[in-house]
């Protein structure tokens, strides 16, 4: 999970939102502050988790 730094504050999002705000990334200047593997993370956008649950 990437933390976004926007215009409206900061975000994580996971791949597929980052994927799916791609445009916004690229008008507003969205920047990845950091980057950090943690399961109990959830994406800003979605709610769901980064991280597999392998079994
Ligand atoms: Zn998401």
């Amino acid at each position: 999970m990437k933390l976004w730094v926007t215009p409206r504050g900061d975000r994580w999002l996971c791949s597929e939102c980052e994927k799916i705000h791609q445009a916004a990334i690229a008008e507003e200047g969205w920047r990845p502050a950091f980057e950090k593997n943690d399961p109990m993370l959830r994406c800003s956008e979605c709610g769901q988790g980064d991280v597999e649950i392998f079994d």
